[in-house]
Formats: structure tokens, sequence, C-alpha cells
């Protein structure tokens, strides 16, 4: 990897940053989870029905993510999750997501154990929410990447981020 493009900026990056902790935290709607790939996704939100974040495609080599995650969790790292609910949405299907998106989890990186999982209202600023603020976050969203204290990313290459990473 040394070659690589990105093992240049993740050296840079740290370089400025010394004080950046070892987290790893990813959103899942765009980034892991290819919710806005499912058919009709929009209307069904509206409509508050949780089956597109249920049914969403996998957007990364799931045995390759979890491998990964599991020796980083290994050498020190905390990996956790810190994603969004509905955007209009009750408490009730507050919690239908909610346990959609925990099921979507377990089925598809079950052998990761998070040690943090935030799922919250749309909107909440990430870096607030998260124990390490100052760590990697993996987000499609840009507001989320400039808004976040450590390193971020968007949803492209981050099995090779991944793997500069330590
Ligand atoms: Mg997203």
């Amino acid at each position: 990897m040394t070659n690589s493009p990105l093992h240049g900026i993740i050296k840079k990056k740290r370089k400025g940053n010394r004080t950046m902790s070892k987290a790893i935290y990813f959103d899942m709607d765009g980034t892991i989870a290819n919710l806005y790939g499912v058919d009709g996704w929009l209307d069904m939100l509206i409509a508050k029905d949780e089956t597109p974040y249920a049914i969403a495609k996998p957007m990364v080599r799931l045995s390759s993510l979890a491998r990964i995650l599991n020796r980083l969790q290994k050498k020190g790292f905390t990996i956790g999750i810190v994603s969004w609910l509905a955007k209009n949405s009750t408490n009730e299907y507050d919690e239908r997501v909610a346990n959609a998106k925990r099921e979507w989890l377990a089925k598809h990186l079950k052998s990761v154990q998070f040690d943090e999982i935030h799922i919250v209202p749309y909107g909440t600023p990430k870096e607030t929410i998260v124990n390490i603020p100052n760590g990697i976050l993996f987000d499609d969203e840009k507001r989320n990447r400039d808004n976040w204290v450590g390193t971020a990313y968007d949803e492209t290459n981050i099995i090779e981020t991944l793997k500069t990473v330590a």
C-alpha cells in the first residue's frame, strides 16, 4: 500500500493530528447500506415503512470489512456506528427504524462486536454523539465530514482506507 495515494494522505493527516484517537465510526445509509438504491425508498419512508432499511444492499465487501474491523479492534481501536433516523418521524417509527438498522448490522456484520451503536434523530451533529470524536468517520454526507473533529472519509474506498489505518 506504500505507493497508493491514500497512504500519503493519511500519513499527512496523522502528522498534523497527533492527538487522533483510535476509533473508527461508520454512517450507515449511503455509506455501508445502500438505502438510496432501494426502489421507492423515499415513498416508503414517507409512508413510515421501515422496509428499505431492512433490505438495503451492502455497499462494501462485508467479509473483508468484518475481518479488518476485528483486526483493528484487537489493536485497540473502538469500532462504532453513528447513524441518523428518518427525516420525518414519530417515536414509534423511530423505534422500528432503529430496530431495522440494528438487525441489518447483526445480519450483515454479525462477527463484529461494535463498541458503540448510536442511532440518533435526523440531523444530530455526529461529533457530539460519539464517545471519541477525534477518531475516524466514514460518511457519505459532506456536512458530517466537514463538522467531524477527527479525520473523515466518504463512502468510496472504505476497505482500502482502513488497510492504511493500522
Ligand atoms: Mg449517510
